[in-house]
């Protein structure tokens, strides 16, 4: 599947905010939106009008960025969120949320979720005492994600957990440091989700 190669600071411009893709820099003043907070491209720093359908998209595109996916995957998430019964936009952050690759950062042990993505795919982690390299996993209560005994000591791993203390451990996840370990409390509800996206705009978009 076709990777995004570009400059990644860009999609943070793009978006006019923080999407916190490039691990410890992002909280430097280092950081593309703290120097120069306008969109990139020549008319960046014009007026910027936005139509129904632009705000839409903007949000999808926001959304799919944080997470690191590409259209295509992104759609295939949508698809089974929308099968599902119930609130589909509450679905899709849900599904999201509980890919293995963001948990792995959200528990700590990957600066950023391309990084677990990465850490995932080099076989670095077990699920449930067995060893896994799919970082789209859809997590569950009661599954437990771990560090490989032989990788605990890798300085990635390291460095992310101390850059992860201002970050902090959502509710629906807990973590064993000392193990190198995290178990999934619950599936996270809604409220749980601390992602500045308008999931509804994404629904319309694709409801077109
Ligand atoms: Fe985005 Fe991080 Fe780059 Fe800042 S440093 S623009 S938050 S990726």
């Amino acid at each position: 599947m076709a990777k995004y190669k570009g400059p990644v600071c860009r999609l943070c411009r793009r978006e006019g905010e923080k999407l916190f893709l490039k691990g410890a820099r992002c909280m430097t003043e280092k950081c593309a939106i703290e120097r120069r907070s306008y969109p990139p491209g020549q008319h960046g720093q014009g007026r910027q009008r936005l139509s129904e359908y632009s705000a839409q998209l903007r949000e999808k595109q926001k959304l799919r960025r944080i997470y690191g996916l590409q259209e295509r995957q992104f759609r295939g998430v949508f698809g089974k969120a929308e099968r599902r019964t119930g609130i589909t936009g509450e679905h899709l952050l849900k599904l999201l949320e509980c890919r293995l690759d963001n948990v792995v950062y959200r528990l700590g042990f990957a600066s950023s979720r391309k990084q677990a993505r990465q850490l995932i795919n080099h076989g670095h982690f077990l699920l449930n005492g067995r060893k896994t390299d799919v970082p789209s996993y859809i997590v569950k209560a009661g599954d437990v994600v771990e560090v490989r005994q032989r990788s605990r000591d890798l300085a990635s791993i390291q460095l992310a957990l101390e850059a992860s203390d201002g970050r902090g451990i959502p509710g629906w996840l807990e973590q064993d440091r000392a193990a190198c370990k995290g178990t999934v409390r619950a599936v996270p509800t809604k409220q749980e989700i601390a992602i500045p996206v308008n999931e509804q705009l994404v629904v319309e978009l694709y409801s077109r």
